[in-house]
């Protein structure tokens, strides 16, 4: 590499470019403190050396974090401007866990993506309603069911609740039962026995019970939309206030009871645009660190590290779903209103 200009002239076409290059690297960086980078002349010879090649990868970190720096200022920007909803919407694609949708190379059935999960779920992502042309108003008929005030209502309307709600609920309880499964953990759904029998009536039951040699847990589940209308000032506001706050909601629940129970409560608190909170991310870590530490992994690191990532395409996979069976109910009802005045 340093004899790459030997023989050039000092005014020569590649060096005139050269210098121009690394004047121009200088003054980009100035507001950012001072660069000092070789001389067109020595710059090859430099970066040929072992303490140059080493500065080229830290001026390489350097322009990288720059150019983040930047981009992101530039996104806030809009944002800013745009209100509340953009805000929002930047804070929830900017949380932990939510690439790992579009970055799951799809190895079982578990975690494959029909076009229509893609298309809901991009959608969603890019701040767009769930189809292009929406109905006007959900056939639940209650005064937040207007799509052109919430688009994805569907995430919130009653009567998701118990059906496509809670099956994208039971999805995610699945995926996590798996996951713990996969790591060699005892795992009980929804425990049907009762944890403390000096009660008559124990109604708070975990949605899973993961347990390992000398360490047990209870975990439950729960989903937030960040873009909810009673939920898009908070998200705006601070991107983990939504998910902390549904994380106190259910250890106020469930600690004491798991704790009679030998547990430690774990809530696992995602939002429906693919977001993990921070006790999931964490439970995850401690669940696979915990079974290795005890020889109970009988799978390889590549598969827990795939199975992980289905507790995010359940989440996806369950709003596809919820929107589906939104829109399905409201058609129903505008072909049936069409019919009565035929
Ligand atoms: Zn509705």
């Amino acid at each position: 590499m340093k004899d790459t200009f030997v023989g050039e002239s000092k005014d020569s076409r590649h060096f005139s470019k050269l210098k121009g290059s690394l004047a121009r690297l200088e003054a980009d960086v100035k507001d950012e403190g001072d660069l000092k980078l070789p001389s067109a002349e020595a710059f090859f010879t430099y970066y040929s050396t072992k303490e140059g090649v080493k500065q080229a990868k830290s001026l390489q970190q350097r322009f990288r974090t720059l150019v983040w720096k930047r981009r992101d200022a530039a996104l806030r920007a809009v944002a800013e401007a745009e209100g509340k909803m953009a805000k929002a919407r930047l804070h929830a694609q900017r949380q932990r866990g939510v690439s790992y949708v579009i970055t799951t190379v799809p190895t079982s059935s578990d975690q494959e993506l029909s076009d229509d999960d893609v298309e809901i779920n991009t959608r969603m992502a890019l701040g767009l309603p769930p189809h292009p042309q929406m109905p006007v108003h959900c056939s639940c008929g209650q005064a937040n069911g207007s799509y052109a005030a919430d688009a994805w209502h569907a995430m919130s309307c009653r009567d998701e609740l118990h059906s496509s709600v809670t099956d994208r609920h039971d999805g995610v309880k699945h995926a996590v039962a798996r996951l713990a499964t996969a790591v060699g953990a005892k795992v009980v759904v929804e425990p049907r026995k009762k944890e403390r029998r000096d009660r008559k009536e124990n109604k708070k039951r975990p949605d899973t019970v993961e347990e390992l040699p000398g360490r047990k847990w209870w975990t439950d589940e729960t989903i937030l939309h960040p873009y909810n209308p009673t939920n898009v000032s908070v998200s705006a506001e601070n991107p983990q206030t939504l998910l902390k706050s549904a994380e106190q909601v259910k250890h106020i629940k469930y600690d004491e009871e798991a704790s009679y129970a030998g547990a430690t409560f774990v809530p696992i608190a995602l939002e429906s645009t693919g977001g993990f909170g921070t006790e999931a991310l964490l439970f995850i870590k401690e669940l696979i660190k915990e079974s290795k530490k005890q020889h109970m992994v009988w799978h390889d690191k590549e598969y827990v590290n795939m199975v992980y990532r289905n507790i995010a395409i359940a989440v996806a996979r369950g709003n596809t779903r919820i929107v589906k069976s939104n829109l399905a109910k409201t058609e129903q009802e505008l072909q049936l209103g069409r019919r009565r005045r035929a």
